[in-house]
C-alpha cells in the first residue's frame, strides 16, 4: 500500500517562491482533492512533484514509501509509480500514442518483465474502448491535433494502462463535456483500490460529484489553508473562495 508524504515543500519558479510550505499525506486507497483559485500554485506543485526542471524545489521533503523522490530523475519517479495527468498535455510529433504507451509501460514494469506486444495491444484496445476513444488514436502521434477533451481522455488512458501508485490529475475536468467527464470519472473510480492514492487538482467542484474525495484541501498563496471532507468542496461551490479568504485574512 503506497504511502506518499509531502513535508514543508517549497518550490520556486524563475526565482519566485510559488509553493510556500505545503504539507500533505496520501495513503493508498485515499482520494485527496486540492482546490483553489487560479494562480495559487496547484500546477506548480504537480510539476515539481514529477521533477519538471523549470520548478526548483527550495525546501522540504517528499517521500513515497519512505524513499526520497526529490532525489530521483523524472524517469525514476515514473518507475516508482508516480503519474501526472497534465493540465496542458504536450503534443509529440513522430511518436505514436501506442508506441509511447508501450515504452512507458515497459519502463514501469522493468527489464525482463516487458509485456508481450500482442498482450499490450489487447490491453490498449480494452482500455480505449472503456474510455470511448476511437481506435485510430493508437496510431496517431501523441496528442497531435487532439481536441482538449481528447487530450484529457488520453491522459486517463495513460493512467489506466500504467497503473501508478500515486496518480496526480491536474484539472482533468477542464475542456470535458458532461459525458466525457462521466467516462473519465468512471475510469478513475474503477482504478480506486488500496494500491493507489489519488491527488485530484481541480478549480471546480463539478468533478468531485463524480469522483467523491475522502479529503478536500484548499490551496491559497502556495499553502494548504483549510482541509475537510467533501462538504468543504460543496461549500466552495456554493459560496466561492472569498468567504474563506476573509475568514483567513488573506489579501491578494
Ligand atoms: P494554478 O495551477 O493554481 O492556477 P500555477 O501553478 O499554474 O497556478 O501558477 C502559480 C504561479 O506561478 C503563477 O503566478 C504563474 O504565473 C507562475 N508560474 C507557474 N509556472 C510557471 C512557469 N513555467 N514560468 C513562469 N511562471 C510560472
Ligand atoms: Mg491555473
Ligand atoms: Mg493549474
Amino acid at each position: 500500500v503506497p504511502h506518499f508524504q509531502i513535508e514543508d515543500l517549497h518550490v520556486a519558479v524563475e526565482g519566485k517562491e510559488i509553493v510556500r510550505g505545503l504539507n500533505l499525506e496520501i495513503k493508498g486507497g485515499e482520494v485527496h482533492a486540492i482546490m483553489g483559485p487560479n494562480g495559487t500554485g496547484k500546477s506548480t506543485l504537480a510539476s515539481a512533484l514529477m521533477g519538471h526542471p523549470a520548478y526548483e524545489v527550495t525546501g522540504g521533503r517528499v517521500t513515497l514509501d519512505g524513499q526520497d523522490i526529490l532525489e530521483m530523475s523524472v524517469d525514476e519517479r515514473a518507475r516508482a509509480g508516480m503519474f501526472l495527468a497534465m493540465q496542458y498535455p504536450a503534443e509529440v510529433s513522430g511518436v505514436s500514442n501506442a508506441n509511447f504507451l508501450r515504452t512507458a509501460l515497459n519502463a514501469r514494469r522493468g527489464e525482463g518483465n516487458e509485456l508481450p506486444v500482442l498482450k499490450f495491444h489487447r490491453l490498449l484496445q480494452d482500455k480505449m474502448k472503456q474510455l470511448n476513444i476511437d481506435p485510430s488514436f493508437a496510431e496517431r502521434y501523441l496528442n497531435e491535433g487532439f481536441s482538449g477533451g481528447e487530450k484529457k481522455r488520453n491522459e486517463i488512458l495513460q493512467m489506466s494502462i500504467l497503473e501508478p501508485r500515486i496518480a496526480i490529475l491536474d484539472e482533468i475536468d477542464s475542456g470535458l463535456d458532461i459525458d466525457a467527464l462521466k467516462i473519465v470519472a468512471e475510469s478513475v473510480n474503477n482504478l480506486r483500490s488500496p494500491n493507489i492514492g489519488f491527488l485530484i487538482i481541480t478549480h471546480y467542484q463539478r468533478l468531485l460529484q463524480y469522483i467523491v474525495p475522502d479529503h478536500v484541501h484548499v490551496m491559497m498563496q502556495g499553502r494548504i489553508v483549510r482541509s475537510g471532507g467533501k462538504e468543504l468542496a460543496e461549500a466552495l461551490e456554493a459560496k466561492g473562495y472569498d468567504w474563506l479568504k476573509e475568514e483567513l485574512g488573506i489579501v491578494d
